[in-house]
Order: C-alpha cells, then structure tokens, then sequence
C-alpha cells in the first residue's frame, strides 16, 4: 500500500539536518569546580584524552591562601569520524583554597552571569549572525572523598548556582574507597541533595515506548549520582591489555573499567547520550530564567525612567542595560552608554554589519568576556 503513495520527499528532512549540524559543527562548554587537588583536571584530562593542562602553574600554600578564585578557559577542538568538536573547559583553581571561603563561589556565579549577559547583550545586537556561544552547558562538581558526605561549602556552592548550570556531583577519587563506602556514601550524599533542596540536573525521564535495555541503562544512570570516579594521566600494563590506570603496590585501578568506577559510566552521559539535553535545558531553562529577570529589570528601569522625568522625555534610558546580579553599579551604566553607542551607531550604518571572525583554536585563555564593540568597530 505505502508503495502506492506519491512521494513528496520531506522524508530527507533529517538527513538535511544532519549535513548541516555537520558542516556547522558543535561546542560544548564543560565547568569543573570543587576544592583543588580533588582531580578535576586528571579526570577532565582522562574524559577527553587530551592534555588541556599544559601549562598549568601550581601555587605553594602560602600563594593559595591568599589567592581570590580565578577563572580559566581552555579551548580545543577534537574531531571524531570527520565530526567536529569545540570543547571548551572552564576550571575554577583556587575555589575553597582559602582560609576564609565565605562566598568564594560567587566569582563562579559571576562568570555564568557574564557569559548569559554577554549572549543576551548579542542577541539583542545588530549582528546575531555568528554570535559566540560562552553560556556554561554543564558543572562537575567535584566532593571530597574524605568527609562525611557535603561540607558546608559544597552544599553553599551547590544552592548559589543550581538556578545558574547545570550540576552534576562528582564523587572525587573513588579509589581511595571500599565498594561500600562508595555506596553509603552516595546514598548519603543523594540524601543531603535532597534534605538541603539542592537542584542538580535532573536526567530527562525515558519514554514509555523506550525498549528495556534502554529503561535499565537510564535506571542505572539515575541510581548512579553522585558519579564515583576515578582519573588517571597514565597509561599502565593490566593482564596484558594497555589500560589507563593508577598503579598501586597491591594492584591496578583502570579507569574505564565500569566495576571499578562511573568513569565509564559519566563520559557516556556527557558525550554520547546527554550533551545535547545540556544544552537544551542551559538555553531553555536557565537562560530564560536570566533573560526573564533581565527583561523585568529592564521594564522596571524603564517605569521608574518614565515616572522621573515625566515632563522631559530626555532621559536616554528608554532602553536601558539591566542591573544584573553580580555586575556593580558602574558596570551597568558602562553597558547603558554602550548601548546608546550601539543605537547612534545603528542609526548611522543600518546595513554595513561585519561578521564576526572566529576565535583561536586549542586557547588557554583568561576570563575575559570579548568587548561587544569590537564586532561593531570592524
Ligand atoms: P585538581 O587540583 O583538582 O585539578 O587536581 P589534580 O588533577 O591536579 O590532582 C591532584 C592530585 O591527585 C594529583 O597528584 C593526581 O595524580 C591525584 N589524583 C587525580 N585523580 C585521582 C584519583 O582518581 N585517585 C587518586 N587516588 N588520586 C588522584
């Protein structure tokens, strides 16, 4: 029968999807947080079998005690079977290093503000043709193995950002436990999750029309939380196979073997299964959520513009920048004169809109949102 029907053609939708999001290429930016020393840069290391840390400088206690959190991006771009990959890491050296680590999760809060606001600022530009994408899709956050389920810091860290990015928990150094150590542990920590209303990401659930193996592995991955893993820049000898593992007097942990730890278990989640449900809930959820509030802030701005100088109507703000949260005071009329630049200059030269070159490859760069202006001084 279905031989009989007239073929359209829209059945190649997919496939022209698919040559596109190829040619065009993807990116994913990775954040990693969590006191230093717990691995986060041998665990990022062994996810993407790259070395993204070459030139990382290690600081003496006395550098760290006095050390602010400071923020670090790495850009390399990875290629597997002709798809292409833009993975940018965001490291957090330095956070809970501190004597006094009171708020010290704010610079990070801070930067996932600045990458939001310097999208919003974009996609409320002039150009919005190649507008570069910095928001962070997704936050390893790394727990000591050592304490007795969360610190006060984690669970601190977790509530200021959880509105933000998306968290998942790490349960750092999982070689350093016992089977059930791992497994109170976990439970303990899920518990604490859940007894403090921290809102970590949320797996989306299977479809009922799933098959089987698919529920059981979903099941598997939910029960898993926090991911028990283990990281390793070596690569050892086990029973004749070459392995990247820790090698210890009394014998080898392998990293990738899925009886030893999550190792396996979390790349899978990350690369091959949920990244792109990252991305979407980064740009549905949490961005939105900053958008909105910037929106409102914005009206409200503006209300309160309108109110004060109700007889002139010269007040220059009628589209004012939002105060965002974590941009001072001075930062927001600095965006309110850039904006008024970017208006004059649109009025000027409505249709001479440069496109945006793209940035360096394999980077190790600081925190430096780009200057908006640029692309319009082109
Ligand atoms: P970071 O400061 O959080 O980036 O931590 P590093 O990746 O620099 O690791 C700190 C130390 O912990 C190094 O000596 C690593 O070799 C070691 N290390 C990293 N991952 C693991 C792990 O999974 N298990 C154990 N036992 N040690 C680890």
């Amino acid at each position: 029968m279905d031989q009989d029907k007239e073929y359209v053609g829209f059945a190649t939708l997919p496939n022209q999807v698919h040559r596109k999001s190829v040619k065009k290429g993807f990116d994913f930016t990775l954040m990693v947080a969590g006191e230093s020393g717990l691995g986060k840069s041998t665990l990022v290391n062994s996810l993407f079998l790259t070395d993204l840390y070459k030139d990382r400088k290690l600081l003496n206690a006395e550098e760290r005690i006095t050390q602010t959190v400071e923020i670090t991006k790495h850009t390399v771009d990875i290629e597997e079977k002709g798809v292409k990959l833009k993975l940018t890491i965001v490291d957090t050296p330095g956070f809970g290093d501190a004597v006094n680590n009171t708020e010290c999760w704010k610079s990070v809060a801070d930067y996932i503000d600045q990458q939001f606001e310097q999208y919003f600022r974009d996609e409320s530009g002039l150009n919005r043709k190649n507008i570069q994408d910095n928001r962070v899709h997704c936050c390893l956050y790394f727990i000591s193995p050592f304490g007795h389920g969360l610190r006060p810091l984690d669970v601190e860290f977790m509530r200021a950002l959880h509105e933000k990015v998306n968290i998942v928990p790490i349960l750092a150094k999982a070689d350093t436990l016992t089977p059930i150590e791992v497994k109170k542990k976990k439970f303990k920590i899920r518990e604490e999750i859940e007894q403090y209303g921290i809102k970590i990401y949320q797996f989306p659930d299977c479809d009922s029309d799933e098959d089987e193996e698919f529920k059981q592995q979903d099941l598997e991955l939910k029960e898993s939380i926090p991911f028990a893993v283990i990281g390793s820049n070596t690569v050892v000898e086990a029973k004749g196979k070459r392995v990247r593992g820790r090698l210890y007097p009394w014998g080898i942990v392998e990293v990738e073997n899925s009886t030893h730890c999550d190792f396996i278990k979390l790349r899978n989640m990350l690369v091959r299964t949920h990244m792109q449900d990252l991305k979407d809930v980064t740009r549905e959820t949490h961005y939105e959520n900053y958008r909105a509030q910037c929106i409102q802030s914005m009206t409200r701005m503006v209300v309160k513009e309108r109110n004060r100088n109700k007889l002139t109507r010269e007040s220059g703000t009628d589209f004012p920048i939002p105060m965002v949260p974590g941009v001072a005071e001075s930062e927001t009329e600095k965006l309110i004169r850039e904006k008024d630049e970017e208006v004059r200059h649109a009025d000027r030269a409505p249709d001479s809109v440069p496109d945006r070159e793209h940035e360096s490859h394999q980077s190790s760069e600081q925190q430096e949102p780009s200057d908006p202006r640029d692309d319009r001084e082109r």
